[in-house]
């Protein structure tokens, strides 16, 4: 069987794996998915031999069936390599009765640099696969982590240039200070006056402008996408699932085939549905616990089944995570109608003109099967960073601090014993401020030099990867508003012409 990649809102739409990556979103707006994900299959019992690479290799060769043995093994060799501080690239470390799978080892502290450590690699494969000719303009709107994550994987990528969107006061002073000092001669940085909404439905909306990308055909350019509206951006995230459960399975923690529970910090629901896909592939999981903010629209979504965005968009310390409009919920919710490409066309057509929808009966219940949900407040999530500080001496970051306090929530709601990790997303120093201000209280210190006090004072080191931030040189001072991000495209494409 050649898997193929179809629009979730058009079963006529069908490309390639490769024309998947190189493309990234189809354009009528809906996502790639791979239709025959049933008819995938994996042993466990093999997978739970695996190291990370070769969890990785298996997982890749699967969902991109036209790349060559040859293509998988270099990008996963390239992308895992000297770059992650620990060899195992996703360490487990047992917290009290809990497991929390460490995603931030990369790059840029974040879990998003597993991904987009390989994505440039599969893209630029995908891209020789297609005979494509024109170079790729990555176009990104960021929360704060995908967009450094990304300007690393792509730096100085030949054939390449991203330009990244970030909200103007709404990433914390590393994310910002990251982004910003970015070297390479094909990485450009624009602040936008706006939320991360506002600057991802933009960029939606640039990716299905057919003049613009008329003009930038002339220019012998193509867009792609490095959020986790990319089906590329997501694949590579399934690998740590399995060899999460390989680890427990090694460490005697678990037996093989017993069902454990993941609770993941979501946001744009990617990290989560990599791990929809996981259990699809046969790993075995109980729930899937996903963890919301106070922008709680997918736990008002995950316990009501009607998914709501008129409401306030709220500024919080676990800034990745303040989303309303969920993109990779839609994929999920392709699979969970039995691939009704119409009824999820329907469906976002109410998202976009009344900022609602409601989803039938049948889908209710099996999203109630699959998954539960919580969310957590700011003062809670001040308390939980400060009580697994003082019980078990661990440095949870903000967003991590959301999943243990959701997972709290599970406890007292269900009686279920089973194993659970929780996927921590980010290392504390990429959110110093706030985790600083959870464990010692308020300061007048500024948040990069907090970064050496917070370090004393609990005894983690700080990662090498942010060593001296404060001292790079500012290479990138651009600013828009949401409604000229494309003419900011023109100006940047036809600079560097
Ligand atoms: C991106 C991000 C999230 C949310 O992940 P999604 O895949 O968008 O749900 C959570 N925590 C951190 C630190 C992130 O960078």
């Amino acid at each position: 069987m050649v898997l193929k990649y179809e629009s979730t809102r058009n079963n006529q739409v069908k490309v390639s794996p490769s024309e998947a990556v190189v493309k990234g979103l189809s354009d009528d707006g809906g996502l790639f998915v791979p239709r025959e994900i049933d008819k995938l299959e994996l042993d466990l019992q093999e997978m739970c031999s695996f190291g990370f690479h070769d969890t990785a290799k298996k997982i890749l060769s699967l969902f991109f069936p036209d790349f060559s043995a040859e293509q998988i093994n270099d990008s996963v060799v390239n992308a895992y390599d000297g770059k992650f501080d620990d060899v195992s690239i996703v360490p487990v470390v047992k917290v009290g009765d809990r497991f929390i799978m460490e995603l931030f080892h990369g790059s840029t502290i974040a879990f998003k640099d597993i991904a987009l450590s390989i994505l440039p690699y599969l893209m630029k494969k995908a891209q020789s696969n297609c005979k494509m000719k024109e170079d790729i303009v990555i176009l990104t709107a960021t929360s704060g982590d995908t967009g450094k994550a990304a300007l690393e994987g792509f730096k100085d990528v030949e054939g390449t240039k991203i330009i990244i969107f970030y909200p103007n006061d709404g990433v914390s002073t590393v994310q910002e200070m990251q982004m910003i000092t970015t070297e390479g001669d094909n990485t450009y940085v624009v602040a936008v006056e706006g939320n991360f909404d506002d600057a991802q439905s933009a960029v939606k909306e640039i990716f299905n402008d057919l003049a613009l990308r008329e003009k930038l055909g002339d220019m012998g350019l193509k867009f792609s996408s490095a959020n986790s509206i990319n089906i590329g951006r997501l694949v590579p995230q399934i690998s740590y699932y399995f060899s999460t459960y390989a680890d427990l399975v090694k460490k005697n923690e678990i037996q093989m085939g017993d069902a454990i529970n993941f609770v993941v910090p979501t946001g744009n629901f990617g990290n989560i549905l990599a791990g929809f896909f996981a259990k699809q592939l046969g790993l075995p999981v109980n729930k899937l616990i996903c963890a919301a903010n106070e922008n709680n629209v997918l736990y008002d979504f995950l316990t009501t089944g009607v998914y709501d965005i008129n409401r306030e968009f709220k500024k919080t310390m676990s800034p990745s995570m303040d989303i309303l409009i969920s993109s990779n919920l839609e994929r999920l919710l392709y699979f969970m109608s039995d691939k009704d490409n119409a009824y999820i066309a329907e469906l976002m057509g109410q998202l976009k003109t009344q900022k609602k929808y409601e989803v039938n009966d049948a889908i209710k219940a099996k999203i109630k099967d699959q998954f539960w949900s919580s969310y957590c407040s700011e003062a809670d999530t001040t308390d939980t960073v400060k009580k697994v500080y003082d019980t078990f001496g661990y440095v949870l970051d903000t967003h991590t601090a959301v999943a243990y306090k959701v997972y709290e929530d599970y406890l007292e709601a269900n009686d279920d014993q089973s194993k659970t990790v929780i996927l921590s997303t980010a290392s504390p120093f990429k959110f110093t401020g706030s985790v600083y201000k959870a464990l010692f209280g308020n300061t007048d210190i500024e948040e990069l030099k907090l970064i050496k006090e917070l370090s004393d004072k609990t005894g983690v080191d700080v990662p090498a990867q942010i060593d001296g931030l404060g001292e790079r040189a500012v290479r990138h001072n651009r600013l828009c508003t949401p409604a000229s991000m494309a003419d900011e495209i023109l100006a940047i494409l036809s600079e560097t012409k």
